[in-house]
């Protein structure tokens, strides 16, 4: 039993379209709590560090207007196997790959606004929670 803790963000498209309260309402249903919650807003600044891996994708000035677009909703996940099962919860990248029942099946509008990000390994989890929560 392997008890992790992990990044999740609602970003803006999810605040927007007020699923909040439903995201959450699935990591408890599969068993995961929200241990640190709070909304912010994300920088330039913020933004072109956090997604920095990502620098010299095409989509990366889109990217950075996007995440930036309004208030996000950041949160700490703990629970057994929290980083892999919260990827699952959220489904692929782009919600026309992404499972159904997925979250980002269920809301997601585009590969860009996909409503959820969640750290992807270990080394990102420790990484992301430090960059948000200190
Ligand atoms: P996240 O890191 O947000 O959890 P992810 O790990 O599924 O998502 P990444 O490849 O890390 O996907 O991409 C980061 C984010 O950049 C995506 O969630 C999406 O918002 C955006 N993105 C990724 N690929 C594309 C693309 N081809 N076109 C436009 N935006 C993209
Ligand atoms: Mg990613």
């Amino acid at each position: 039993m392997t008890i992790e803790q992990t990044l999740s963000i609602i970003k803006p498209d999810g605040v927007r379209k007020k699923i909040i309260g439903e995201i959450q309402k699935r990591f408890k249903d599969a068993g995961l709590t929200v241990i640190k919650a709070k909304m912010t807003v994300f920088t330039i600044a913020d933004a072109h560090r956090f997604y920095s891996i990502h620098k010299d994708k095409p989509f990366f000035n889109d990217l950075l207007t996007y995440i930036t677009s309004g208030p996000v909703m950041v949160q700490v996940l703990e629970g057994e196997n929290a980083i892999e099962l919260n990827r699952k919860l959220m489904g692929a990248t782009n919600p026309e790959e992404a499972e159904k029942g997925t979250i980002r099946s269920d809301f997601a509008s585009s590969i860009e606004e996909n409503v959820v990000h969640g750290s992807d390994g270990p080394d990102t989890a420790r990484t992301e929670i430090e960059f948000f929560f200190g």
